[in-house]
């Protein structure tokens, strides 16, 4: 894994790739690109005398600055978690109102084209009419096995229906928790109305759970017999019609005694046999091995309700069951790719190649496309026309992260510097130079690949051409060679044509009766102290550029003078915020270093100086109001830090009232849980994108504080929101101080435009992320960092060239932490085919799921949230029916067939429909649906991948001197052995569950006390004990911690104990307390779906 070894140079645009010696950077000593350093990439000084197409030997060039220390490493210093490369960050689109939740089948006009050129190293499956490999082919015994087995659904509907049952949820986690902090100890009064009596299943122990499927020796039977009853039409759309959203099951009656059953019931088909190792019964390891018959499927919720299945009159049932071994197993899939992909480093040189997924380690080398870490992409092989999109219903879309945190083995962006002259662009389509660029006439011309337009080369840009047609130094320039690079702006490029000043950084806290009772007031100010000496800083700079400033306010605003040359600083009261203005200029924005005294004198003071307050009522328009005022008379752009405790009903502007009501779920009003009380917001947020302003916004509520409202500025602004409901010091403040460390001293590129330009044919028409737009093709964000991505989704406007592909190129303008004024370039080359089947073979699940749970969450602004997930039920059908129609071989209509790399689509969709903003349980409250829901808009594909599918990881299984981390296991009830100890976590949530029966020595070792009844149920530390279990339990809490973006706080559960319903809650592969589906039961419904688009 030597970022430098050697690679074979694969010849992505046709010529070689020389391993590029001459920009191997030192390597990242922790700065993530945006801090870049400080060497620019030499100015380009005339033609280069004799080139020869030998690989540049890297020579003249200043080694690329290796950039600046990431935030991360470098800084760590402060003793916070180190963190991950993926963050996660905050949200929301621009104008949502415009978007509407109607999207159907594709819509654009498409063309169609030439033949395939990329090569498709991956999935090789032949595709012909009946290419029989690739597919999965499961053989669902569609709904009658469901049916068979599973008592009938209650008469309210439990799947997709609306959750009636749901609201009728007696108590509730008061101060709820998943998101905030969960009050120890609390008892879920959820009500188990709907049949879940299973909680106290004594015997967890997996392999004898499970269903009572046996795998058939070969194939076995699978006869055609079924067909006949389960064709469309036939047996389908009987009586059970009380679930309106799903098609009905076949009715027993329809079916000949007989024949009916066996089919479906039957062993189960051949799909093992195809090469699909992920279906092996066994391939969990401990789990799964042949099952016996097991007269109650799912025993863990016996009552789960199937999709329309029909008591009918009785009839046999037959003792098998679907067996959850034998449907697509995420871990499978996983652990299969890391084995297959983590080895060999990932090279971007070959157009339409799917990179490896996000949950696989692995290294990558720029060759001339974008490193996937900065954009991932639904499919990599794009239809040649829009009749193709459109018939196959598969989103087209990337997931853009232009300031992505690297690993330190892979080298941050080079700067180059074209000094005055700004960076070449073509002159119509403004596209800026790129590897793909075409130059002719001997070197003298180039022509544009995105809009085909013809350009001059400048006269000092000049270069010779090989005999190949490529210029003589295109491995010596990074934007000739490289998929992303960074141009120095030039004046042009800057606010009133005036290169910015370095950035400021106001913290502003709330000092009213609650953040003062809590000991908030006295922990940040604490915490601040030290704090501001890891601002962020670039490159080799010895001190932040970054200056600070610091307001307190309740009712009223405290303005401080921290000056330097003050020996106290001075407070200035501003108490009309109705026309909030700036009381001091001179002494407000300092350098931390030069106001040190000053600075740790105030923040002494501040806990002391309200310490006796009585002011619980608070503004909080105002006060953003006020920060960016005070940027705007600085004429910086900068970040607000804001820490805030309640719901805003000071006499102010965007004065809020508590408009919480549960009683609007599954209501056409369910909506505007979601939407902003007032325009207050948005209109202050356009205000602060104008000046460069974002906002990160803290909150620590006890009650309602509406989210949903608050969060619209940090939102618009590109900024990160942080709850923790219910704040305590001494229960959260790790988890606080952590996190506000890392967003302290995180890289941000600041006052930022985001433009993504593709060639002829596709364009991008719609954007989801924390941003603002203005149009409809600048993507504005006053901030943005590491953590943030942008999803773009595109559509055909014409047809396009499988000869040619398609291609893109995001183009970030941006103010750097020092105020370097920057573009950072980033390309991808994607295949277009004309056969579905390309397109099949090269999609990427995961990135799909991003998209589609985004444009879910944004659609729940304007729909009833029913609504929205019908929507997401039917283009997943329309898509895998299309494969099945177009793309797989003829077989028998009780086979679900799934394509290979879209075998997880549903299981993880079906986590997407049951997630809390989309289907929410009881204990779900309004902010934590507001704030997920933001949450969830600029999440990255890997945060998306494990919040919507947790990993749960078994500790007891593997040996003790084991350093790699455990295998995961399936996120349901029946993998869990109750002598067994298992951490589960979403990213945004950690749990260690404890079965009932572990060994009396593990529980010793883990927890210090002689037996499990002792372990305190919702502790949320571990006791440093000195053996190497709790060494290792602990070190891999650390290093699950270290992955997230936002740390995630333990809570250890015991089986059978009343938190164990918060965390089962979390075992996505079962039914839910809420009504959301099991996967099983999904994947039949999915069949179901198919077959009928199929008839
Ligand atoms: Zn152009």
């Amino acid at each position: 894994m030597n970022v430098n070894q050697s690679i074979p140079p694969v010849p992505p645009f046709g010529q070689p790739q020389p391993v590029y010696p001459g920009y191997h950077q030192s390597s990242y000593s922790g700065q993530s690109g945006s801090t870049a350093p400080a060497i620019p990439y030499g100015a380009y000084n005339g033609p280069v005398p004799g080139y020869q197409q030998t690989p540049p030997q890297g020579i003249s060039r200043a080694p690329p600055s290796s950039g600046a220390p990431p935030a991360s490493t470098a800084q760590a210093a402060c003793g916070q978690v180190a963190y991950g490369q993926f963050g996660q960050g905050d949200v929301q689109n621009g104008p949502s109102s415009a978007v509407q939740m109607q999207r159907l089948p594709g819509s654009q006009p498409f063309g169609s084209t030439l033949a395939p050129v990329g090569s498709q190293p991956a999935v090789l499956q032949p595709y012909g009419p009946p290419p029989t490999s690739a597919q999965v082919t499961a053989q669902l015994a569609g709904m009658q096995i469901s049916s068979a087995v599973v008592p009938a659904p209650p008469s309210s509907g439990l799947g997709y229906g609306p959750p009636t049952s749901l609201a009728s949820a007696s108590g509730s986690f008061p101060n709820s928790g998943l998101y905030g902090s969960y009050p120890q100890g609390q008892a879920s009064p959820v009500s188990q109305a709907q049949g879940h009596p299973g909680i106290q299943t004594p015997q967890r122990s997996a392999p004898s759970q499970a269903s009572s499927f046996t795998p058939p020796a070969s194939g076995g039977p699978r006869l055609p017999s079924m067909t006949g009853p389960l064709l469309p039409g036939q047996g389908f759309g009987g009586p059970s019609v009380s679930q309106p959203n799903h098609v009905s099951s076949p009715p027993p009656q329809a079916l000949p005694p007989g024949t009916q059953m066996t089919g479906p019931l039957g062993p189960p088909p051949p799909m093992h046999s195809l090469q699909q190792p992920g279906y092996q019964p066994q391939q969990n390891g401990s789990f799964g091995s042949a099952r016996g018959p097991q007269p109650n499927y799912g025993s863990p919720y016996p009552a789960a309700p199937t999709f329309g299945s029909q008591p009918g009159p009785p009839q046999p049932l037959p003792p098998k069951r679907l067996d959850p071994d034998a449907i697509p197993s995420p871990i499978q899939v996983i652990e299969d790719d890391r084995n297959n992909r983590g080895t060999e480093p990932f090279v971007t040189g070959v157009r339409g190649q799917v990179p490896p997924l996000v949950t696989t380690n692995f290294l990558v080398k720029d060759q001339g496309n974008a490193s996937p870490r900065y954009i991932r992409c639904t499919s990599y092989n794009i239809p040649c026309t829009s009749d193709m999109a459109k018939q196959a219903q598969v989103p087209l879309a990337a997931v853009i992260k232009p300031l992505a945190t690297l690993p330190p083995d892979e080298a941050s962006p080079y700067v180059v510097d074209h000094g005055e002259s700004g960076p070449l662009r073509c002159n119509r389509c403004k596209a800026y130079m790129c590897p793909f660029m075409q130059f002719i006439e001997g070197g003298r011309r180039f022509q544009c690949c995105f809009c085909s337009c013809i350009n001059d080369v400048p006269p000092q840009y000049f270069q010779h051409l090989d005999h190949t047609g490529k210029r003589v130094d295109a491995y010596d320039r990074p934007e000739l060679s490289l998929g992303s690079y960074e141009f120095l702006a030039t004046v042009d490029y800057c606010k009133n044509n005036k290169f910015p000043s370095p950035p400021a950084f106001i913290f502003m806290i709330d000092v009213s009766y609650n953040a003062i009772r809590t000991g908030l007031v006295r922990l940040l100010c604490e915490e601040l102290k030290s704090l501001l000496d890891f601002l962020p800083r670039e490159g080799g700079a010895e001190e932040s550029a970054i200056r600070v400033g610091f307001v307190t306010y309740n009712k009223v605003l405290h303005f401080y003078n921290v000056k330097s040359s003050l020996a106290q600083p001075q407070m200035m009261v501003v108490s009309d915020v109705a026309d909030m203005f700036v009381p001091l200029l001179d002494g407000f924005l300092v350098n931390v270093n030069e106001s040190r005294a000053v600075i740790t004198s105030l923040l002494d003071q501040i806990p002391e100086m309200f310490a006796d307050t009585r002011e619980t009522e608070t503004v909080f328009v105002p006060v953003i109001q006020a920060g960016m005022e005070a940027l705007k008379a600085a004429e910086c752009a900068g970040k607000l830090f804001l820490f805030h405790t309640s719901l805003p009903i000071a006499e102010a502007p965007g004065k809020l009232k508590n408009r919480d009501d549960r009683k609007l779920i599954n209501t056409d009003k369910e909506k505007t849980l979601f939407q902003p009380q007032t325009g207050a917001y948005q209109t202050l947020a356009k205000e602060c994108v104008a000046q460069g302003c974002c906002i990160d916004l803290f909150l620590f509520p006890n009650q309602y504080v509406d989210v949903a409202t608050l969060s619209v500025v940090p939102q618009l602004t590109g900024g990160s929101v942080y709850k923790y409901a219910c704040f305590q010091v001494e229960n959260d403040q790790e988890r606080f101080l952590s996190d506000l460390r890392r967003d302290v001293q995180k890289v941000v590129g600041f006052d930022a435009v985001m433009r993504v330009r593709t060639s002829t044919g596709i364009r991008a028409v719609d954007f989801f992320g924390a941003f603002y737009m203005s149009n409809t093709t600048d993507v504005e964000l006053a901030g943005l960092d590491g953590d943030k991505t942008v999803t773009v989704e595109f559509k055909h406007d014409d047809r396009l060239n499988e000869e040619s592909g398609a291609l893109l190129q995001c183009a970030l303008l941006y103010t750097s932490c020092a105020g370097q004024r920057r573009l950072r370039i980033h390309n991808l080359a994607l295949n277009c085919c004309t056969q579905l089947a390309d397109l099949y073979r090269n999609c990427e699940t995961d990135t799909l799921i991003n998209y589609m749970a985004k444009f879910a969450y944004r659609g729940v602004l304007n729909s009833p949230v029913k609504a929205v997930r019908d929507t997401l039920i039917t283009q997943c059908a329309q898509i895998l029916a299309c494969y099945r129609k177009n793309c797989a071989s003829p077989s028998s209509a009780g086979q679900l067939i799934l394509p290979e790399c879209m075998k997880l689509l549903p299981v993880y969709l079906n986590c997407v429909l049951k997630s809390d903003v989309l289907q929410p349980g009881a204990e779900v409250t309004t902010d934590d649906r507001a704030y997920v829901r933001q949450l969830v808009t600029s999440m990255d594909v890997a945060e998306t991948n494990v919040f919507f599918y947790p990993r749960l990881l078994p500790l007891t299984k593997s040996p003790i001197e084991s350093t790699t981390e455990p295998t995961a296991v399936r996120a349901s009830e029946e993998r869990l052995s109750n002598g067994d100890i298992y951490l589960l976590e979403n990213g945004l949530n950690l749990f260690l569950w404890v079965g009932a029966s572990v060994q009396q020595g593990v529980v010793q070792s883990l927890f210090s006390v002689s037996s499990f009844s002792q372990i305190t149920s919702g502790l949320s530390v571990l006791p440093v004990l000195d053996n190497p279990l709790s060494k290792k339990v602990r070190g891999l809490i650390d290093s699950l911690r270290a992955q997230r973006s936002r740390y995630m706080k333990l809570i250890v559960v015991k089986q059978e104990d009343k938190l164990e319903m918060l965390f089962k809650h979390f075992l996505v592969e079962d039914k839910s307390l809420s009504g959301g589906a099991s996967y099983v039961d999904f994947l039949c419904h999915m069949h179901k779906e198919i077959r009928q688009l199929l008839s």
